[in-house]
């Protein structure tokens, strides 16, 4: 059911914001070009033929071609033994052509996520899911920041939407979404300085805490679990949420469903992003903020600047 809040609401556009980035990183390549830099390049690795990563892996070449990055795309048997696969990201690693190296998750069973994220060289981890970058973005230091929370934190940034004192509930608590978001929120600085609520499956009363959110993260991976009975009035909603849910009426077989029951939703909230067109744009500018900085740090310190 609609509710009474009468404040205006505000869809937080990602596909506007995704590209008012991509433009602003275009100018900044074709700088780092006009200095005698090679334009940054990243490495996708795709193991298997996984649909979602498959559809996720074509937005990010596509994404960098936008930009004027070079991209190469390294696809891989879904049988492909695990040791071959860590001896091709050592080989990556010593590579002076490649700053960025992705290797696309979910990985087939037999491999082991941790040992492959472990193997990647930090300074081309574009996807903030080293130890050692995950450790720095604990500490505040400067850092690749895990793709998605840092997409969404550029958008609260580019919406100038106040976060200083604000409850951010963050529904989910995994490496790549929900505990990073909860970090990037409690921390000093703007975007930041939120009392944070991290809820996960275990979490009792999730409805009553999601309902003191100022500002509420849905990262769980369960279509419309984030109903309007659950949501303050004005609050800012952000939905991670990408479900492919089967219907009959698509071409493809099915559509895109996030967390947020974003009809009922929406008019109760202040902001709110939509699926599609939210989250997932902001992801992809975010990569390539990261891997144009894992360029740039190389390239700026080798002529004796630094960038951080
Ligand atoms: P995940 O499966 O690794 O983690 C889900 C989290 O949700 C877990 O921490 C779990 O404890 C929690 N959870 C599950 N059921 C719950 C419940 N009933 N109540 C409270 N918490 C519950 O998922 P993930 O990789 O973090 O992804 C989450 C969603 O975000 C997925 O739909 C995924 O496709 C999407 N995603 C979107 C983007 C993007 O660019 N938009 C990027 C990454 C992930």
């Amino acid at each position: 059911m609609a509710s009474t809040y009468l404040c205006a609401m505000q869809v937080l556009n990602g596909k506007e914001t995704a590209q008012a980035i991509k433009d602003s990183l275009k100018i900044e390549v074709a700088q780092l070009s006009s200095r005698g830099n090679p334009v940054p390049h990243l490495v996708a690795v795709l193991v298997g033929n996984n649909g979602a990563s498959e559809t996720y892996v074509a937005s990010k070449v596509k994404a960098c071609q936008e930009v004027g990055f070079k991209s190469t795309l390294i696809r891989l048997e879904e049988n492909i033994t695990e040791l071959k696969l860590l001896e091709m990201i050592r080989e990556l690693n010593t590579d002076p052509d490649v700053d960025g190296i992705l290797v696309q998750l979910p990985l087939p069973k037999h491999i082991s996520d941790d040992e492959v994220i472990n193997t990647i060289d930090p300074a081309k981890d574009v996807d903030g899911f080293h130890p050692n970058n995950v450790g720095r973005m604990v500490l505040g230091q400067p850092t690749f920041v895990p793709a998605t929370p840092h997409g969404i934190m550029l958008m609260l940034e580019h919406y100038k939407i106040e976060t200083k004192g604000k409850h951010a509930v963050v529904i989910g608590r995994s490496n790549i979404v929900g505990r990073p978001m909860s970090i990037l929120l409690s921390g000093a600085g703007y975007p930041g300085n939120c009392t944070v609520t991290i809820c996960h499956s275990s979490t009792v009363n999730l409805k009553e805490i999601c309902q003191t959110a100022d500002i509420l993260v849905a990262a769980l991976g369960k279509p419309g679990f984030v109903t309007a009975d659950m949501v303050k009035d004005g609050a800012v909603v952000i939905d991670v949420g990408i479900t492919r849910v089967p219907d009959a009426s698509k071409k493809s077989g099915f559509r895109i469903s996030g967390d947020v029951d974003y009809e009922n939703v929406a008019p109760k909230c202040s902001y709110i992003t939509p699926v599609p067109g939210g989250v997932g744009p902001m992801t992809i500018a975010a990569l390539m903020k990261n891997t144009f900085r894992a360029c740039a740090i190389k390239h700026y310190e080798d002529q004796g600047e630094s960038i951080h």
